[in-house]
């Protein structure tokens, strides 16, 4: 058994060593320890499963995030600047650009080229992003660095000098508009649509029906994350042999059975949500529910629906 903890001071919530103080139990003072159990790391790295997975997943969705930041900043970037209006009397200018935007997409280039360089063996500033980039372009250059930190994520991760610094610019949450973004700062203010599906297994930790699946896209594995508060339970499809693929695997279309009267048309199901035939196919469209021979699964339907209202209230 390894005796390396969670080099972040994770703790499992709840557990005390004897010698706590303290714990809930025992002491009614100001101080309450919520639990000082330290959390084992994964094999061979300085951090927790926990930890280790969502620092990958951060990084994994960087390109990504940074090119949604620069669609949002910036969406007249392809037809602003056409001469004719440039010559005009009455320059239009493009509706403003929110600083945020342009400061959270740059930190996290800078950041991410830095530690590409570091990996590389050049210790150097990170470069930030062209002025003006295309989204598709700030795409690009952002992958370029992950695909370069991730190949040496292992190493890195076990390196108790770099790993809590590459934590810094990755994972750590500030809040508001810091003054550095994180991948996890701009994720939580503009979050990526991932368009997930509901998975038909419970979460193996809270043991709740909310794990979200996302398909593997750009030759990522897919991912299982649940979605309770408080739950930080996450995994891709690569994790644990294999094991949460088979865990998590979509029905196949053999179980469809179209007699089961939780299957239902497009018609059906649209009525019982109480929403257009059109709505529903839009939500085919965007991934959110994946028909079987046409049918859809009732329970996702419902989960659907219950999102949608929640993204609306
Ligand atoms: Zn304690
Ligand atoms: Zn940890
Ligand atoms: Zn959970």
């Amino acid at each position: 058994m390894s005796d390396r903890y969670c080099i972040r001071g994770c703790t499992v919530r709840g557990e005390h060593y004897a010698a706590c103080p303290h714990s809930e139990q025992d002491y009614s003072g100001p101080t309450v320890c919520m639990g000082c159990v330290q959390v084992e790391a994964r094999d061979a790295v300085l951090l927790c499963e926990s930890c280790y997975r969502r620092l990958r997943r951060h990084l994994e969705d960087a390109a990504d995030l940074v090119g949604h930041l620069r669609s949002i900043a910036d969406p007249t970037k392809a037809a602003a600047y056409d001469r004719v209006r440039v010559q005009s009397s009455s320059i239009e200018i493009p509706a403003p650009v929110a600083a945020d935007l342009i400061d959270a997409s740059n930190d996290i280039t800078t950041t991410l080229n830095m530690w590409a360089n570091h990996v590389a063996g050049e210790d150097r500033p990170g470069a930030g992003l062209p002025a003006g980039v295309m989204a598709d372009a700030a795409h690009h250059i952002v992958q370029l660095a992950v695909d370069v930190i991730l190949e040496d994520l292992d190493a890195l991760a076990n390196d108790s000098h770099q790993i809590g610094a590459l934590c810094d610019g990755v994972v750590v949450v500030n809040g508001g508009a810091p003054e550095v973004w994180t991948v996890a700062d701009a994720a939580v203010r503009w979050p990526l649509e991932d368009s997930p599906r509901w998975a038909h297994a419970a979460c193996p930790k809270c043991d709740l029906m909310a794990v979200r699946v996302q398909p593997g896209r750009n030759g990522r594995p897919a991912r299982y994350r649940c979605s309770t508060e408080g739950c930080d339970w996450e995994a891709n499809s690569n994790d644990d042999g294999g094991l949460w693929a088979s865990v998590f695997a979509e029905p196949a279309p053999a179980e469809v059975r179209p007699h089961d009267p939780r299957w239902l048309t497009l018609v059906d199901a649209a009525r019982l949500v109480e929403r257009t035939t059109g709505t529903v196919r839009r939500w085919v469209q965007q991934n959110l529910l994946e028909p079987q021979l046409g049918r859809y699964w009732q329970d996702d339907v419902l989960a659907v629906a219950a999102l949608k209202k929640g993204e609306a209230a």
